[in-house]
């Protein structure tokens, strides 16, 4: 079995960045404005009126996107979480450690050991998207940091109308802001004590943000929200090889980690969730 990556010390280290470029325009909204020249939904902006999306944003659909590809390859079966890929986090019933089970009496009895020990177990009971987003339960190891334009962004203004369905006719009109196509926002995620197989997981959403099928924001119907990932680059820190530590420390540069490495990653991902 694989070492547990518990918090007690640092084993490694994984940064990963690059630009994501907004492939049709799009929306990560905020609450509606009050003030009356504002669109009636604007989106989010810092307080220099910078457009930005929020770190816990992109986390979030890459997060459901691999939970869906995970399940292709580990299906849950007659519609609950069996296996150790992805548990439903929707469903508090279908979590990889249901609240029942942190609560029961004989559970309990192991929370009453050293909270090493109950780390432990909790890691050992998690579902692998758990074991890198987190869970109630679990510290999340991966770290997604806002995305701010790397270069311009341009905000633009749409108009829609709101159909009353019942009567069928137009029941008023709004306007809301998106992010125009062509910008793009400096990405770099963070993670610390990971598995090969989280780095694969991890890798594997990538791909799929380089590969253009993530969409992100709201009004996906209306076409918005397609974005893409350029420019990826890949450190990665090997806490237990004192050099590298070393060298670290001292010039604060962490080596990249090569494309046959990181291909091993997703195999090992490939090897855990069929194995
Ligand atoms: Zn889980």
């Amino acid at each position: 079995m694989a070492e547990r990556m518990l918090w007690d010390r640092m084993r490694n280290r994984l940064v990963i960045r690059g630009e994501l470029e907004a492939v049709t325009a799009f929306r990560v909204g905020q609450a509606a404005e009050t003030s009356p020249v504002a669109p009636d939904l604007p989106v989010m902006q810092d307080e220099r009126g910078r457009p930005y999306i929020p770190g816990s944003s992109l986390r979030g659909v890459l997060r459901s996107h691999v939970e869906r590809l995970v399940r292709t390859l580990q299906p849950v079966e007659n519609g609950r979480y069996a296996g150790r890929g992805a548990c439903i986090p929707v469903h508090e019933n279908q979590w990889c450690i249901p609240k029942e089970k942190m609560e029961k009496p004989s559970e309990k009895a192991r929370m009453d050991k050293t909270g090493f020990e109950l780390a432990a177990w909790v890691y050992d009971q998690s579902c692998l998207v758990c074991r890198l987003f987190g869970s109630p339960w679990l510290a999340s190891r991966v770290r997604f940091t806002d995305l701010f334009p790397a270069g311009e962004a341009v905000l633009e203004e749409r108009d829609a109308v709101a159909i009353d369905r019942e009567k069928e006719t137009v029941a008023h009109k709004y306007d809301f802001q998106v992010v125009a196509p062509g910008a793009g926002f400096a990405l770099e995620i963070l993670a610390e004590n990971v598995q090969d197989v989280e780095i694969g997981l991890l890798l594997w959403a990538l791909n799929e943000l380089e590969e253009g099928f993530i969409r992100l924001g709201g009004f996906k119907g209306r076409g918005l929200g397609r974005v893409k990932l350029s420019r990826r680059e890949v450190l990665f820190l090997d806490g237990t090889r004192a050099g590298d530590l070393l060298q670290y420390a001292r010039k604060r540069e962490m080596p990249p980690m090569d494309e046959r490495r990181q291909q091993e990653c997703i195999e090992e991902l490939f090897n855990f969730l069929r194995g």
